[in-house]
């Protein structure tokens, strides 16, 4: 494992609706220590199963741009009709505190957030196909084959900006796509400028004078 610096990086993890990426990313934060995932707000109603604080915070029209008005959100956008931002308090805290951060967002987010922050590292989970991304949407089971047919639609004008993304991952079988963001995450905690800090007294050392003998 290695030492987190004192700043944490900031990821950005997008995908269509059904292409696995909040378990990917659930499945993610488990296998790597100090990584955390924002908690975005939305205006969505809950889902079965979904529980307040934990897959969103569950705000109304009015409280959600009461938080644009006060400049709470570091990026907001409108996703299927519903209100979706990321608390900018709270990022900045947890990477304060040396934690990396994913943030869960759509394509407008991400664009955002990549003026505010050209550090942040972004990935774009693709389905290896239309039909599968399909298949996972009905297997679901929550929403209506209305709902279903619109996010399909949707689906492929979020594909459209994968090139904007640093890293593409197809997740056809979970573990390999979970392997690629792990080896994705590693890699940016290798980067020199990520170690730079946390290396310095070693490099100090190694780049010292030799100690002279006798
Ligand atoms: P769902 O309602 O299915 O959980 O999410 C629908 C879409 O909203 C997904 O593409 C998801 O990435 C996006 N989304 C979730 N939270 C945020 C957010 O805070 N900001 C933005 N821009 N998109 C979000």
């Amino acid at each position: 494992m290695h030492p987190v610096s004192r700043r944490g990086t900031l990821y950005i993890v997008s995908a269509p609706s059904g292409a696995g990426k909040t378990s990917l990313v659930a499945a993610l934060i488990e296998n790597i220590p100090n990584v955390c995932i924002s908690v975005s707000h939305t205006t969505r109603p809950m889902r079965p199963g979904e529980e307040d604080g934990v897959n969103y915070h569950f705000i109304d029209r009015d409280t959600f741009l009461a938080h644009v008005k006060e400049s709470r959100f570091l990026e907001h956008a409108e996703v299927f009709g519903n209100l979706y931002g990321t608390s900018e308090d709270w990022v900045a805290e947890q990477l304060a505190k040396g934690l990396d951060v994913i943030l869960e967002i759509d394509w407008q987010g991400a664009q955002q957030v990549r003026r505010l922050r050209p550090d942040a590292v972004s990935i774009f989970i693709l389905p290896p196909s239309l039909p599968e991304l399909e298949r996972r949407l009905r297997g679901r089971g929550q929403d209506h084959d209305q709902v279903i047919a619109r996010r399909l639609a949707g689906a492929q004008a979020e594909m459209a900006h994968y090139g904007e993304y640093d890293y593409v991952v197809v997740n056809d079988t979970f573990v390999h796509a979970l392997g690629d963001l792990v080896a994705i995450l590693h890699a940016c905690r290798l980067r020199q400028t990520r170690q730079r800090e946390t290396l310095a007294a070693t490099i100090g050392e190694l780049l010292s004078s030799p100690p002279v003998n006798g």
